[in-house]
């Protein structure tokens, strides 16, 4: 049986974070795919200020235009009534998960990772520290990691199940192909779905449309996506993709003695803005860190409470934009949001900034109450348990 330092399940952008910072510290690292790359991952492959400044740091590796487009052009609507159109957005870059993945993974191998492709982890062994892969192969690790997604084997072995569906986005998708006459801007519909938003994102050869939204809100969202379809223009024969997204429902302890959660496994997902990509890198490279001091200390069964205080500010940007949630999406409160925003460029550019990972949720939040003194009245009711809202 081959051993490992640090064996990371999955490899997309926290896996192969997690396993380039791992090789940094000079572990031992394997990195475990049940896909060979590149491989498909549904997705509107919004790129933020913040992922670029964590693939960066982490994969010395720059915005360049073979993988991105870049848009300096957001368009904001509500039912396809326009809320704002700003063309001088700070810039937004946006890709095709097949290639960035695909070249991530491979610079997580070429910092020295070994690479197990087309094999699912089927058994976790917490006792043993080994895991067992599709087809029979057994490996051992001090640490183990896992960025295995959204419907994570690894979490389903810490706790029994990888995620709430009541409480996890769904979103649906379709590629269509890229109009002769576009105009690159990136487009978020805030009405298309309950509990979610609508995307028009543009590529180099096809646009990403699609919605989500938390499933009990949203009983039928195969119509809201075909009534979205239609007001953009898309293709309507074109058939939708779905995949759960983890909106904001993160698990408080990603982990438990040497097994650590990152990224969409962990439930990093930002429920306001959709960003999951940054998440998952910081994530990934943070538990990477943590995986490093407690090997150093030859005591692997800390790493989690090495990892709780490395992971606390991503949760905490969580609660925030969790909070946000409560205004710009139940009934009560989502027309003052909607109006408040079409009136205010100050705030269309605060949600920009936080877009484009200049800004965080402290900047909208005065910028908002400043704009929305009603709203800011029956938040703070609610805040109180004098209401429910929605
Ligand atoms: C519809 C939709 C739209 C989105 N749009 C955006 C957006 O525009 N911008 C943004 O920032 N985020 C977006 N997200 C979120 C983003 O896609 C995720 O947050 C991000 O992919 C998380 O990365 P990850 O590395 O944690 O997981 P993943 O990217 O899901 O990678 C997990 C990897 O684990 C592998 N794996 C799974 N199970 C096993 C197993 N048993 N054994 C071995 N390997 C396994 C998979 O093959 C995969 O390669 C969107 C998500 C959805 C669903």
């Amino acid at each position: 049986m081959k051993r490992f330092d640090v064996i990371v399940i999955g490899s997309g952008p926290a896996g192969s974070a997690a396993a380039r910072v791992a090789r940094r510290y000079g572990l031992a690292t394997a990195i475990v795919d049940k896909a060979s790359f590149p491989r498909d991952k549904l997705c509107g492959g919004l790129f933020t200020g913040r992922s670029h400044k964590a693939m960066r740091d982490i994969f010395s590796q720059d915005i360049t235009p073979n993988l991105f487009l870049t848009s300096t052009h957001m368009r904001f609507s509500a039912s396809g009534r326009p809320l704002a159109d700003i063309p001088d957005a700070p810039e937004m870059h946006l890709t095709m998960r097949r290639r960035l993945d695909a070249m991530l993974h491979d610079k997580a191998v070429a910092s020295g990772a070994e690479a197990f492709l087309g094999c699912a982890v089927t058994q976790i062994d917490q006792d043993a520290r080994t895991v067992q892969l599709r087809g029979g192969e057994t490996l051992g690790y001090d640490v183990l990691i896992g960025a295995d997604g959204v419907g994570s084997v690894v979490a389903r072995a810490l706790f029994g199940k990888a995620f709430d569906p009541d409480k996890t986005a769904f979103g649906l998708e379709i590629e269509t192909p890229l109009e002769a006459a576009h105009d690159n801007a990136v487009e978020i519909d805030f009405d298309a779905a309950e509990w979610g938003y609508g995307w028009s994102f543009p590529k180099r050869k096809t646009r990403t449309v699609g919605i989500c939204g938390l499933p009990p809100q949203n009983p039928d969202i195969k119509a809201s996506m075909s009534r979205y379809v239609a007001l953009t223009g898309a293709d309507a024969s074109l058939s939708y993709k779905g995949a759960y997204l983890p909106f904001g429902d993160y698990k408080k302890t990603p982990g438990k003695g040497a097994v650590l959660l990152a990224g969409d496994a962990a439930g990093l997902v930002d429920p306001i803005t959709g960003e999951g990509i940054a998440l998952a890198m910081e994530s990934g490279a943070l538990a990477a860190q943590a995986a490093a001091k407690a090997i150093a200390r030859h005591a692997p069964e800390t790493a989690m409470a090495r990892y709780r205080p490395l992971i606390r500010p991503i949760q905490k940007s969580l609660d925030q934009a969790r909070l946000w949630r409560l205004i710009m999406f139940p009934k009560a409160t989502q027309g003052h949001f909607k109006k408040a925003f079409a009136r205010g460029s100050h705030l269309q550019m605060k949600y920009l900034q936080l877009l484009a990972g200049e800004a965080d949720y402290a900047d909208l939040r005065w910028e908002l109450l400043r704009r929305m003194p009603r709203l800011a009245w029956r938040f703070a009711k609610h805040r109180l348990g004098l209401r429910q809202p929605g």
